[in-house]
């Protein structure tokens, strides 16, 4: 059983491609697109190539893709950043979260976050020697227990670590979410790291909120974003990290010995998304939201108990129905049963019984509509 979280055997993300490769079963558990971004995006990259961009990146990143983030924050937030002292990009958002935790969380500090939480949260915590206390979002309504966040505060937490919109459940924090947090994070004089990968895709009537823009909140959070979720760049790594000069400054103490620098011709590429006009931003989201809803009405005609979620790449339903006890044995056995993959959302808690997600599985919908309508006709076909 836990042959399939076991880091020696890969992350739950790459065990669960490999199944699908080896079984040939449509893959919904992976978050990546089966398609390519902006033309815009990929030509720029290709261009920087032939151009001549081959070399090392400045280590804090390309002029043109500070720049760009700083415009990008600016236009959708009215956040103001300096490009040379508050912004820093990384090899994805993953270099983003492990430096920003190892350079903060020293041995014995604690971080509060939320569970079901991304999988790397929990491993860069532990690497730091720090000590994760979470608190449950349960399925199906994802509610913040106010009473449970503010007992998981001590005098001993360095950090919150949080995610919106959020990965696996689809929440999107609203803004009196947001001040709870924050006001709990300043009474204890805690950093926030707001990871916000999915910023562009929350689905209306939901709006995302950065937590930077709550009053006070700007001065003690990082935020972490990707190009790979916006502009279907997944594999080329551009990530970054804005947030209060000092703060980046030690975040990039770990970073510019990690990696040093990433992709100069991808940060070019990915530089060139983000100035692209607010159309195609409104379109992405809202043709993520149809595909959403194609997954989520195919997953309930398949019987399973399903949650619309309210933004990010992934739709939570409970196989209960079906007899499921164990999502992760579940998840074995869904590519010979139904000919699909999809990641047991147990794997993303300390305790799947506390949030609800003892029988629960992540299933991706970006993804073409046809790889979704295949998912659905094979479900559909086996219950
Ligand atoms: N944070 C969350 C919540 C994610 O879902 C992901 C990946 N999908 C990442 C961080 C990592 O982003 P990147 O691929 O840019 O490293
Ligand atoms: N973020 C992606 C997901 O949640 C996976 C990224 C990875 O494989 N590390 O599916």
């Amino acid at each position: 059983r836990s042959s399939i979280t076991a880091p020696a055997g890969g992350t739950i993300f790459a065990r669960m491609t490999q199944l699908a490769t080896e079984t040939g079963a449509v893959n919904l558990g992976q978050g990546f697109p089966d398609s390519d971004g902006p033309a815009t995006v990929r030509d720029t990259a290709i261009e920087a190539i032939n151009g001549g961009h081959n070399q090392y990146p400045p280590a804090r990143g390309t002029g043109e893709l500070l720049a760009a983030i700083a415009r990008h924050q600016q236009r959708w937030y009215g956040i103001e950043l300096d490009p040379a002292s508050e912004i820093l990009v990384t090899t994805g958002a993953t270099e983003a979260i492990a430096a920003s935790v190892l350079s903060l969380v020293s041995p014995g500090d604690e971080v509060v976050m939320f569970e079901p939480y991304y999988d790397s949260y929990a491993a860069m915590v532990e690497r730091a020697g720090g000590v994760r206390r979470t608190v449950p979002l349960r399925f199906p309504d994802f509610a913040v227990d106010e009473a449970a966040l503010e007992a998981a505060f001590s005098e001993r937490t360095a950090v919150v670590l949080l995610n919106t919109p959020h990965n696996p459940t689809g929440k999107v924090f609203t803004r009196e979410e947001l001040a709870f947090i924050g006001e709990l994070a300043t009474r204890h004089d805690a950093i926030v790291m707001c990871d916000e990968v999915y910023e562009h895709l929350a689905f209306a009537p939901h709006e995302h909120v950065p937590m930077a823009t709550l009053p006070g909140m700007a001065e003690r959070t990082l935020t972490f974003g990707s190009g790979g979720k916006t502009f279907n760049t997944t594999g080329w790594k551009i990530g970054w990290v804005t947030g209060p000069a000092d703060l980046v400054a030690v975040v990039n103490g770990a970073k510019q010995y990690v990696t040093f620098g990433t992709g100069t011709p991808l940060q070019l590429g990915i530089a060139s998304g983000l100035e692209m006009s607010d159309d195609f931003f409104t379109g992405l989201r809202e043709d993520m939201a149809l595909r959403r809803d194609v997954l989520a009405d195919g997953l309930r005609a398949a019987g399973f108990d399903v949650v619309v979620p309210q933004g990010g790449y992934f739709v939570l339903a409970d196989a209960a129905p079906h007899g499921v006890t164990d999502a992760e044995q579940y998840a074995l056995e869904l590519p010979e049963a139904a000919g699909v993959v999809a990641v047991p959302a147990s794997v993303f808690c300390d305790d799947a019984e506390a949030s609800g997600m003892a029988s629960v599985m992540r299933f991706a919908f970006c993804k073409k509509r046809s790889t979704i309508d295949e998912a659905v006709t094979r479900l559909v076909d086996t219950y």
